[in-house]
Parts: C-alpha cells; structure tokens; sequence
C-alpha cells in the first residue's frame, strides 16, 4: 500500500535534451499503442540560435498518474439530435426533459421515460417511427424527433492498426433495481451499487486519452492512447446510483444494435470456496466467439496486476482465471445469458469477492474501485490494439448446472418515469 500511495501522488518528471532531430508523438494510426512509454513522452525540441553560437534548449514533459478521481456525473443531452453514423439502428438517449415511450403500433403511450435513460433501437419504422428494446427486455416504439440518435460502431479488425479514437465500448454494470441487488457483503455493502460506480471510474477512463506506463500498468494523463469514440453504460442515467432493472436481453441488445467493439459485464463475485495467495478474479468467456478467450486471459492479468498491490486474504474457486460455462439444458449454448446474446467479443468479470470480508472492506474504497476500473481499461486497450493472449491461466469451457437466476426482466420491470414513479 505504501508504495502504491507514493506512485500515485509523484509526478514523474521527464527532461530531454535537445538534440539536432526532432521527435514527435506517432499518431495511433502509425504505431502500436501498447509501446514503451519512454519515447511517448520525451519532447525535445529544435536548436535556437543566438547571434554568437547555437545553443540547444530544453523542455519539460510532465506526465502525471492519474491518481482516484471520482466518478464523473455526466448531465444528460440537451436536446434531441441524430448522429452520422445512425442508419436505423442503433442508441437512443432520452434529452432532458424525458421522452414518451408508446407500446408497439404507438397506440398507448406507456411512460415518459427518464432524461439520461438509453434503449436499443432495433429497427427504424414509418412516419418517424422507432423500434425499441427497453430495460425491461420488452420492445416498444418511440418517436425519432423526440431522442438523440447514435449509430453503430465501423468494426475494425482488431490488432495492431486499430485506431482506438473509433472504438465502442459496452460497459454492463451487473443487477440492479429492487429485486436484483447482487451480492450482499456482511457488512451491508451491496454488488448493484459497486457495480455502477467502477463502470463509471472505467468510463471516465475511457472517455480521455491517457499514456499507460505498460510495464507497470500505472496510468497517466497524456494521449498515447486516444478516447474512445463511444463508451455506453447500460445502467446509466441522471440519478447517481442508476439503481433500477435491467434485463439482460436489453443489456446485449443494446451492445449488438451499436455493434460495439468489446462488451465488458461488470460482477463482484460470492460463494468462494479457497484461500489464496494472489487475488482469485475470474472472468468468463464465451465459447461461441474465438477472441473473447483471449480477452478473458488479458482481464485475468490486469486485475492480478491491479489487485495484488493490494495484499489482502485472497479468496477464490476452482479454476482461477480465463472460463468458460456452457448450459447442461441447452448443449452447446453458453450457461450465461449475456454471454450467449453478445454478438461481438464479451465477457462477465468477476472481480473480487464480496462473501469474503477483506475483499469487501477494499471494495469499499475507492482505491480499490478504481484500481478495479483500470484493469478494465487496460485489457479493453490491450485486447483491441494488440492480438497476444493475455499471461494468466485459462480453461476450455465446462457445463455447469447451477443457477445464477435467469437474469430476465420481471413482468413488474418499469422503464423509470421522468416524474420519477
Ligand atoms: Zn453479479
């Protein structure tokens, strides 16, 4: 702890001398991001002239770690507008002031949803007309003028020439609302609501460019690695906590109509069954899509390097890192809903153990939060600008019969009014 504390509040302080050539900065389209961080961040500049000899000057580069901010509130779109890339499906967010929602065929409206709120638009109809897939896993119609409008991502290969400033990003903050809390800590400290606030800390994350120091993971200001183009939370909205439900075929939808790059399912887990040395994170893959295994093992290792600092009584079950369920009722299907909906590289991660009392109490700080934050955002950055597998351990897919609830919206699910009922 100690030494972590101190590389977050130092300011790492590069001076270069200036030399006859002059360096710059390769745009993202022109190198790895995942280089060293050396010569990202040494500036030197060209020699001046003085009337009598030629001097060299020299310049400073202050790169700063990023430290535990807290999560940005975002305000929500002022008013409705339709972007270039939407071409009938896609996103839509309520602007402010909320937005009706009507059943199929726009007979009855149904509510005025919540300004902030985001649906699935599955299909663009007649007359303005917009389907939806609602956080209640139920489709409904929309009107076009009365949301702001995004579309799809343009999928490019991942590897080393993808260009991250067009990357799309699904962040799915697990549970929530009044029936669906998560794990509960024995200190009351519920997973629904630790869930949101690091898919918000990731989200800032991935709303900025940042330069990643990769041999350490600490992350700074500094822009070898762009902003994402889009980065969507499911559960999202004006009210801090965003605490209501949202079923998992909505969660999926949502990811598949803005062909997100990457879908990142975000879970504090329970039920451990060892002791461990070194933190017992798990996170799945699905069997269906090839490179989401890759993913997992790239997660694994990030949470490893973001947690161990940390050195607390570790927990874990069997199989510690990259996994795999499959359905014993549906051979072949994934066991996990979210998993077997994603149409593009997913995974649920686990991070750490709400059941075991340590790793509750760190879950409790923001640090810990955070740090939880990052190592999503590093394997996002590693696993779409690199094609390595990631150095942790990982296991061909199993059946598994037991039961995590199915995930689905209830029959008494209510997309949140703008009047707050
Ligand atoms: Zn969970």
């Amino acid at each position: 702890m100690t030494a972590r504390s101190v590389g977050l509040v130092v300011a790492i302080m590069l001076v270069a001398t200036a030399c006859a050539t002059t360096t710059s900065q390769p745009s993202p389209d022109e190198t790895s991001l995942l280089g060293t961080l050396a010569p990202l961040v040494t500036t030197t500049t060209s020699p001046t002239t003085t009337t009598s000899t030629t001097t060299t000057s020299t310049t400073t580069t202050t790169i700063v770690p990023i430290g535990v901010p807290e999560p940005t509130v975002l305000g929500v779109p002022a008013e409705p507008a339709v972007d270039s890339q939407f071409a009938g499906v896609g996103m839509a967010t309520v602007p402010a002031g909320g937005a009706p929602i009507f059943s199929q065929g726009g007979t009855e409206q149904l509510v005025v949803a919540r300004e902030g709120l985001v649906f699935a638009v599955t299909a663009t109809l007649d007359d303005g007309w917009l389907e939806l897939v609602t956080m209640c896993d139920t489709t409904a119609w929309a009107r076009a003028g009365d949301l702001v409008l995004n579309g799809p991502s343009q999928n490019q290969a991942v590897g080393k020439s993808f260009n991250f400033a067009k990357a799309v990003v699904v962040l799915d903050p697990g549970h929530g609302g009044p029936w669906n809390i998560g794990a509960v800590a024995e200190t009351g400290l519920r997973e629904k609501e630790i869930n949101v606030d690091i898919a918000r800390r990731a989200r800032d994350l991935f709303l900025a460019p940042h330069t990643v120091d990769w041999e350490t993971g600490t992350i700074y200001t500094g822009d070898q690695v762009p902003a994402a183009q889009r980065v969507i939370v499911t559960r999202t909205g004006a009210d801090e906590l965003a605490d209501y439900e949202a079923g998992l075929l909505f969660r999926a939808e949502l990811a598949n109509a803005m062909k997100a790059d990457a879908f990142v399912a975000i879970h504090n887990n329970a039920g451990h069954e060892n002791k461990l040395e070194t933190p017992g994170s798990d996170v799945y893959y699905q069997s269906q899509i090839e490179d989401s295994r890759r993913f997992a093992t790239i997660m694994v290792e990030e949470f490893n390097r973001s947690f161990a600092p940390f050195g607390t009584d570790w927990v874990g079950v069997q199989d510690v890192g990259a996994k795999s369920r499959l359905s014993t009722k549906n051979p072949g299907k994934q066991y996990y809903g979210v998993l077997k909906r994603t149409e593009m590289p997913a995974v649920i991660a686990e991070g750490a153990f709400m059941s075991n009392r340590s790793e509750a109490d760190l879950l409790a700080t923001p640090e810990f939060r955070q740090a939880y934050a990052e190592a999503l955002y590093r394997a996002v950055v590693r696993f779409l600008t690199d094609d390595a597998f990631g150095d942790a351990p990982s296991f061909d897919p199993k059946s598994w019969g037991g039961f995590a609830g199915s995930g689905d919206a209830r029959p008494t699910c209510v997309i949140p009014s703008q009047d707050g009922q």
